[in-house]
C-alpha cells in the first residue's frame, strides 16, 4: 500500500491486508486499534490496483468503510477476481464473526462491536460498486497533473504494472510501480511486458535472492511426479494450491497432458469452489491470456474441463474423497496448508505411505506446508502429534513470481543515468538486500529499501 501526494491530490496504489499470522499460525484479521490505515480515508481520492491478490486488495473495502468515496481503478480481469476474493475474505470473516457470538452468550451480553478492519459480503458489493475497469497500453487522466498507464505484469490475468506520469510547474516525473512481477513462459498469463522509461520505480522483490532451478517444462515436471506417485506407485497425488491463478496453471496443464494423451485415466479432483469461479473468469477473459492459451482455447474449446476431472462443489462431497481409492490428484486450496478444505485432506493421508503432498508455490514460516517442507517427522494436528508417513515434495516450475533475472529485466530497461532512485519493497529483508547489491552491480546507484511508514519527497 503506497500513498502518493501530488499537491493536494492523494493516491493509492494498492491496499493489501497483511498475511500476519499469529502463535498458531493463523491468519490475523482483527486488529484492535481505531483505524485500519495510517491515513485519514476519506483524505484519498483514488485508488490505483495492480491485480487481484488478496495481498494487492484485501483492504480495499475497509477503505470504503472508513470514509473513502473515490473510485479504484484497474484492469478488467483485476475487477472480476478481486470481486471474488474479496467475497471469499467476507465469507471467513462470516464465519469468525459467527463464532464470536456463540449461542446462549449473546443475550445477556451487549452486542459486541465488531474489530476494524472486519469486512462482510455488503461491504464488498458497496466497494465493489466503485471499481472502474481501464484497458492496457493507454494513458488515463485522473486528474488535472496525473496521467496513468497499465501495463501487463504476467503474474495473473490482468496484473499490471502501474506507470504515472506527474506534469507540475511544467515539469514532468515519471513514477514505475511494479506490483508483483511474473515469469517468462508461465501457463496462460503473457510475460511480462516492456515499460517506458521512469524517473523512479518502486519494485517487488519477492525472489530478489532466487533463480529459479526448472530443468523441465511444467508439463514434464508434473507428469514426472504422476507417473511417480500415482502410477509407478498407485496412490493419491495432493496437490495444496491457492485457488486464484495457480490452480488454473495446473488445471490447463493437466488438460493440455490429456488432450496430448499423456495423463493416465485417474481422476482428477479440484477441490476449491473459489478456483472454480476464478477459472469462469480466466475463461471469460481467455482472449488476454498468453498465445499458447489462447490457441489451445481455439482448438479445443475448454482451458480446464477434461474428461476425468471433476469439480467437488459442496463439503460434504470434498470430505468423501477420502473413500475414493483409486490412484487420484486433488487439487485444493489453500497453497500453504493454512485454512480451506486441503487441510482435511492432507490430515486423512498424513498416515498413509502411498499419499504424496506435493507442494508446488512459497509457504512462509509456521505454516503446515512450511513445517511439511522442512521435513518435520511429526505433525501437530487437533492438538495431536502425529507422525508423517506421507511422501512430501516439491516443484518450482508453478511459482507464479519472477525469480532474480526477471526482477532484473525489468529494472534494466530504465537508462541507468536517467533513472533518480528504485525503492525495493515486497520482499524479505535478505532477499531485498542481495537484489540491491546486484542491481549496484548493474551501476544502478541509488537503490533504496524504505522502512514500512517512511516517506520520501521525489
Ligand atoms: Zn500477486
Amino acid at each position: 500500500m503506497y500513498l502518493l501526494e501530488v499537491d493536494d491530490y492523494r493516491i493509492l496504489i494498492d491496499c493489501g491486508l497483511d498475511f500476519d499470522l499469529d502463535e498458531k499460525g493463523r491468519r490475523l484479521l482483527y486488529e484492535e486499534q481505531e483505524s485500519v490505515f495510517p491515513f485519514e480515508a476519506s483524505m484519498i481520492n483514488i485508488v490505483l490496483l495492480t491485480h487481484a491478490h488478496i495481498d494487492h486488495s484485501g483492504h480495499i473495502p475497509n477503505l470504503f468503510k472508513e470514509g473513502f468515496e473515490g473510485r479504484v481503478v484497474c484492469t478488467e480481469p483485476t475487477l472480476a477476481l478481486s470481486e471474488l476474493l474479496l467475497h471469499d475474505v467476507a465469507r471467513i470473516n462470516r464465519r469468525r464473526v459467527d463464532s464470536m457470538s456463540q449461542p446462549g452468550k449473546k443475550k445477556k451480553k451487549k452486542k459486541k462491536e465488531l474489530p476494524k478492519d472486519i469486512y462482510l459480503e455488503k461491504d464488498v458489493a458497496d466497494a465493489m460498486n466503485s471499481f472502474v475497469p481501464v484497458a492496457f497500453g493507454r494513458a488515463y487522466r485522473v486528474s488535472e497533473h496525473v496521467k496513468v498507464t497499465y501495463y501487463p505484469a504476467g503474474h495473473l490475468l490482468g496484473a499490471a504494472h502501474i506507470y504515472l506520469e506527474i506534469t507540475e510547474n511544467g515539469q514532468k516525473k515519471t513514477l514505475c510501480f511494479s506490483g508483483d512481477i511474473g515469469r517468462m513462459n508461465y501457463p496462460l498469463v503473457v510475460d511480462p511486458g516492456p515499460v517506458p522509461q521512469a524517473d523512479y520505480v518502486i519494485c517487488e522483490s519477492t525472489y530478489g535472492n532466487r533463480t529459479h532451478v526448472d530443468t523441465k517444462s511444467p508439463d514434464d515436471a508434473l507428469m514426472d511426479v504422476i507417473q511417480r506417485t500415482c502410477v509407478d506407485k498407485p496412490g493419491r497425488l495432493i496437490i495444496p494450491a491457492f485457488s486464484v491463478g495457480r490452480t488454473q496453471a495446473l488445471l490447463y496443464v493437466l488438460n493440455r497432458l490429456y488432450v496430448n494423451r499423456k495423463l493416465p485415466p485417474i481422476k482428477v479432483f479440484s477441490d476449491s469452489p473459489l478456483a472454480h469461479a476464478s477459472m469462469r473468469v480466466y475463461q471469460r477473459f481467455y482472449r488476454m491470456l498468453n498465445r499458447a492459451a489462447r490457441e489451445f482455447q481455439e482448438d479445443n474449446g475448454e482451458l480446464f474441463d477434461f474428461e476425468n476431472l471433476t469439480f467437488v462443489a459442496g463439503t460434504a462431497e470434498s470430505q468423501n474423497l477420502s473413500n475414493y481409492k483409486e490412484p487420484s490428484i486433488i487439487i485444493s486450496a489453500s497453497g500453504m496448508i493454512q485454512g480451506g478444505r486441503v487441510e482435511h485432506h492432507v490430515a486423512a493421508n498424513i498416515q498413509n505411505p502411498y499419499a504424496t503432498i506435493l507442494l508446488i508455490g512459497y509457504a512462509s514460516e509456521g505454516t503446515l506446508g512450511w513445517r511439511l517442507l522442512n521435513g518435520l517427522e511429526h505433525i501437530n494436528l487437533k492438538g495431536e502429534a502425529v507422525k508423517v508417513l506421507a511422501n512430501v515434495e516439491k516443484i518450482d516450475v508453478f511459482s507464479g513470481h519472477g525469480d532474480l533475472t526477471d526482477l532484473e529485466n525489468f529494472i534494466r530497461q530504465h537508462d541507468a543515468d536517467k533513472l533518480k532512485k528504485i525503492f525495493l519493497v515486497h520482499g524479505e529483508p535478505e532477499s531485498m538486500e542481495f537484489f540491491r547489491s546486484v542491481l549496484n552491480g548493474h551501476h544502478y546507484q541509488h537503490v533504496e529499501i524504505p522502512e514500512r511508514g517512511s516517506s520520501y519527497e521525489l
